[in-house]
């Protein structure tokens, strides 16, 4: 099996586009597990590629199919593709904007072929949103609603 890496280096070519420095960086920020929002990348990358660069390689890399965008609600997040990381999907939590990766279920995948299949349909790819409260949340707001005090 090839690295992500080797795999980057790979779509790059195949699609005449030289592995600059800023496109290195960029891709080893996205190597992480967390989706990143676009401040965040621009955070981790700062004082090794500008702002502008970073907009104009993730604008590629969303045309290459090497990042998606995760829409959560009016923002989005960025991620690798599928063919770079596992797959999964995310739980976002509406209070604090967290958002967490699942751990890959075969039988939930399984039934959404079956799903897709059995409407006719042949799945090219799929995400699934899942929004709600994170633990940390869930027990803040717990707290509140059992206080002692009130
Ligand atoms: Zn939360
Ligand atoms: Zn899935």
């Amino acid at each position: 099996m090839i690295s992500p890496v080797e795999q980057f280096a790979i779509a790059l070519k195949q699609s005449n586009n030289s592995l600059t420095s800023a496109r290195r960086e960029v891709f080893g920020a996205m190597l992480t597990e967390e989706p990143l929002g676009m401040n965040e990348l621009v955070g981790k990358l700062d004082g090794k590629v500008n702002r502008a660069s970073i907009y104009r390689v993730v604008a590629l890399f969303e045309q290459l199919g090497i990042i998606i965008r995760l829409q959560i609600g009016w923002k989005y997040k960025l991620e690798l593709s599928d063919s770079f990381s596992y797959h999964h999907h995310h739980a976002t939590c509406l209070q604090c904007g967290q958002v967490v990766a699942l751990p890959e279920n075969e039988m939930l995948e399984q039934k959404i072929q079956f799903l897709a299949l059995t409407n006719g349909f042949v799945i090219q790819d799929h995400q699934l949103e899942i929004r709600g409260l994170c633990t940390k949340c869930h027990k803040a707001k717990d707290l509140l609603q059992n206080k002692p005090w009130s």
